[in-house]
């Protein structure tokens, strides 16, 4: 076994793409599994077993955020661990997906949005970052999104006949319970696009661990401050459950272009490995 709890064999097949999967991508049987490891970090264990897989030819490793059982809730989710661990297999690149409301009526559920924006409004989450004891980082976070992992996302949205909502700006939310309406209309008046539970503090950590970092957001709903709402509302159940399931097709089907595209295997982008490497150079 390596370092990493992967067989030998597979010391060769190192994945530098890895694909976090939430709500509703707690599997992807489309990928041919090779192995699964469990890596410890400093900051801990990942949510779950991360899969080694093949697809196209292309090594990918692929963690659901929640577990395999969709059984931990946002707030609770090990970000650092998952980042770090993730990290340490020789990933360079987080292709991660999300499910999210939608706060404008120009955004309706079944749309598929690439932030570049974060808003975190989460709280007691463990935020602070990895470097070593007595130091820290004050990462510059003006552009938390990867613009070329971004670009690769949107091609894969296009080529699946699908025109993605992108520069879009997505309010993190504590949950794991839903916004109120004044809550949400605070959001709408801000001019903030969507609202998710699960994007901070997962696209800083990537940022401050070198990684270059993605989300696709699968609109399920509209945030229930926006007047035509189809929200989260008993009456409005079961036409979200099918537009969820629906995104979820959809969402697999993105990826799977996403790993066959050429662009994705050679994506040489280095930008946050530049942002930290500066950082500690400029010391
Ligand atoms: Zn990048």
């Amino acid at each position: 076994m390596s370092s990493f709890g992967i067989p030998t064999r597979h010391d060769h097949e190192r994945p530098r793409l890895a694909i976090i999967g939430g709500s509703g991508m707690c599997t992807f049987p489309e990928l041919t599994e090779l192995c699964r490891v469990r890596p410890v970090t400093k900051s801990g264990l990942p949510s779950g077993d991360i899969k080694i897989c093949r697809y196209e030819g292309q090594i990918v490793a692929f963690l659901p955020r929640h577990g395999e059982n969709h059984s931990i809730a946002p707030h609770k989710v090990p970000y650092k661990a998952n980042l770090a661990a993730l990290r340490d297999l020789g990933v360079e690149t987080v292709v991660a997906t999300c499910i999210a409301g939608s706060l404008k009526e120009e955004i309706p559920p079944g749309s598929f949005v690439i932030p570049d924006q974060f808003v975190n409004l989460t709280w007691g989450r463990d935020d602070y970052c990895e470097a070593d004891e007595g130091k820290f980082i004050h990462l510059p976070m003006a552009e938390p999104y990867c613009a070329i992992t971004r670009r690769a996302i949107a091609e894969a949205v296009l080529a699946c006949g699908i025109v993605p909502v992108v520069n879009a700006t997505v309010t993190v939310i504590q949950g794991p319970r839903f916004s109120t309406k004044a809550e949400s209309q605070m959001f709408i008046r801000n001019g903030w696009d969507i609202v998710n539970m699960t994007q901070y503090p997962e696209c800083y950590f990537a940022r401050e661990l070198g990684l270059c970092y993605g989300v696709l957001s699968a609109i399920t709903d509209y945030d229930v401050g926006v007047a035509s709402c189809l929200s989260m509302s008993p009456e409005h159940m079961k036409d979200v459950l099918s537009i969820f399931r629906d995104n979820i097709v959809k969402t697999k089907k993105i990826l799977l272009h996403l790993l066959k595209q050429s662009t994705v295997a050679s994506i040489e982008c280095s930008c946050s490995r530049e942002i930290v490497r500066t950082y500690y150079e400029q010391e």
